[in-house]
């Protein structure tokens, strides 16, 4: 007998599953819409100009790979934090700020987690109604209560502002709050800069701890345009965690690359923390990978290397922008009479398209089509090969 006989079958992820159903699909015309990933116009994940510029610049210096610093990498830690707030922040400048770097956003919001486990273990976790499945898992695995706060209003297509507002102000104070810092998973509904300010406003007097994930800078209206609520979160002197990802803007996924950001209130404090997340991480994986942070530090300490990155950064959000514009412009043309303009001012790689189970289901079934249960769609899998093809379905499951 195995000692290993209790162990149960976990449930299989089911946005994994979609895809391995998705491959083992035979028909000739079919698309994938529940993939997290960037496609580019010929549905293909891009490998970057300025990754490849850099990583041929790395191999022309070929360096030994001994460990890191169990923080990472200064170089890297340092673009990463100027990025999120800007180069010459009060926070950067008075030392309030401590940036670690992470194996990728997840491994970010794993170190914050189980760092504030330790630290404030009478704290409770709330996250956005819905949100990314893996928020959940990470803090209640890190041994927290996981609460959600009213986030997405299906009626509207839009936010739920008064509803995630008047819960917020019902949390006591020191409860961890997870926000989206921009192109919000899976909903693609972001609060207005007004609403952030209310946000905010809520949270520095019910005296709560912002934890802000932020993994798709650059894909909302620009980087420093995505950056405004961290900003304007850093900006209230309070404590803010911050979990960052280069996975989607360099489209570096496998390579791992993250950061985990903590603003303190002051330089000793900034000192006791990193010693802290030390520890942390020391016993998590004792210390980070070395080559995809010294890509994205390359280029990022690179200035004509990080032009280029912003321009093809601007580029994947521009295109899923238009796919946005032209999915509406199309559905509409084809007479479809559900009023979709929602899609516009969703931001990101996803969209709750507002599509049914049942109609989910159907683009499935009898298109090839493949999305999530909830309707969420991945806009940056359609591109000018398949978009009159998932337009004509969608319109066909609307009839
Ligand atoms: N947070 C959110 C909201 C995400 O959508 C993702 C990636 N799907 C992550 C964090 C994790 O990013 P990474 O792949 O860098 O671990």
């Amino acid at each position: 007998s195995s000692l290993f006989a209790p162990v149960e079958l976990a449930p299989r992820d089911p946005i994994l599953g979609l895809t391995e159903q998705f491959n083992a699909d035979t028909r000739t015309q079919k698309v994938n819409l529940g993939v997290g990933v960037y496609g580019d116009e010929n549905g293909r994940l891009p490998l970057l100009q300025a990754v490849q510029q850099a990583e041929a610049r790395l191999l022309a210096t070929p360096r030994p790979r001994g460990y890191q610093p169990i923080d990472g990498a200064p170089a890297y830690n340092k673009a990463a934090q100027a990025l999120l707030l800007g180069s010459d922040h009060a926070a950067i400048t008075e030392g309030r700020a401590v940036t670690v770097q992470t194996l990728g956003g997840t491994g970010a919001l794993k170190i914050g987690a189980d760092f504030l486990r330790q630290w404030l273990p009478q704290a409770d976790v709330v996250i956005s109604n819905p949100s990314w499945e893996n928020h959940r898992a990470i803090f209640e695995r890190a041994g927290f209560n996981v609460g959600t706060y009213p986030y997405y209003d299906a009626d509207s297509h839009g936010l739920d502002f008064e509803g995630m507002v008047k819960h917020l102000e019902s949390l006591p104070a020191g409860t961890i709050v997870v926000l989206h810092a921009c192109c919000h998973n899976p909903t693609g509904v972001d609060p207005t800069p007004e609403q952030w300010q209310r946000i905010a406003a809520v949270v520095q007097s019910r005296g709560l701890l912002p934890f802000i994930d932020m993994a798709y800078q650059g894909f909302g209206d620009g980087l420093q345009e995505d950056a405004a609520t961290v900003r304007l979160f850093a900006g209230l002197g309070i404590n803010v965690v911050i979990s960052s990802s280069f996975s989607k803007s360099f489209s570096l996924y496998g390579e791992r690359v993250g950061a985990l950001t903590l603003l303190t209130t002051s330089a000793d404090e900034s000192a006791r923390v990193l010693s802290q997340l030390k520890r942390t991480i020391r016993t998590n994986y004792s210390n980070p990978p070395t080559h995809g942070s010294a890509i994205v530090s390359t280029v990022l300490n690179t200035p004509e290397l990080a032009q280029l990155w912003e321009q093809e950064l601007a580029q994947m959000r521009n295109r899923i922008r238009d796919m946005r514009g032209q999915l509406v412009s199309k559905l509409a043309a084809l007479g479809v009479q559900q009023d979709f303009s929602f899609i516009l001012s969703q931001r990101g790689m996803f969209s709750y398209s507002g599509l049914s189970p049942e109609q989910v289901a159907r683009l499935c079934n009898e298109f090839g089509i493949y999305a999530v249960g909830t309707g969420r769609i991945c806009v940056s899998a359609l591109n000018p090969n398949n978009l009159d093809y998932v337009a004509q379905s969608v319109a066909q499951v609307y009839k």
